[in-house]
């Protein structure tokens, strides 16, 4: 046969033609196997993000990706006061850490 490629998942020779392997189905196009890995790689930071993100952010998140208008306002407000929040609480780490240094 014309053609062939080796895939690189199963080792056997198959339709180059082809984009995926006829025997295990993986993809044997190398473009199609870095944007496949990609897709992987993305699925997968963006699942740790997720998991790293506190439940706070999250709600922000929600609130920010919703179309409701009274959505968007306590959006505005929680986000005001989350970063006055994280403002102060860097200024007292930065000021426990002059004091005790
Ligand atoms: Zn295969």
């Amino acid at each position: 046969m014309l053609n062939e490629k080796k895939c690189p998942s199963c080792g056997k020779w198959t339709d180059g033609s082809k984009t995926h392997c006829a025997f295990c189905g993986a993809p044997i196009d190398a473009a199609l196997i870095a944007r496949e890995q990609k897709k992987v790689r993305d699925a997968e930071e963006e699942k740790k993000r997720l998991a790293e993100e506190n439940r706070f952010e999250r709600y922000l998140r929600k609130l920010q990706a919703s179309e409701k208008t009274h959505h968007k306002i306590l959006f505005g407000i929680l986000n005001a006061i989350f970063t006055v929040y994280m403002a102060v609480l860097s200024f007292f780490i930065w000021l426990i850490a002059i004091i005790s240094g």
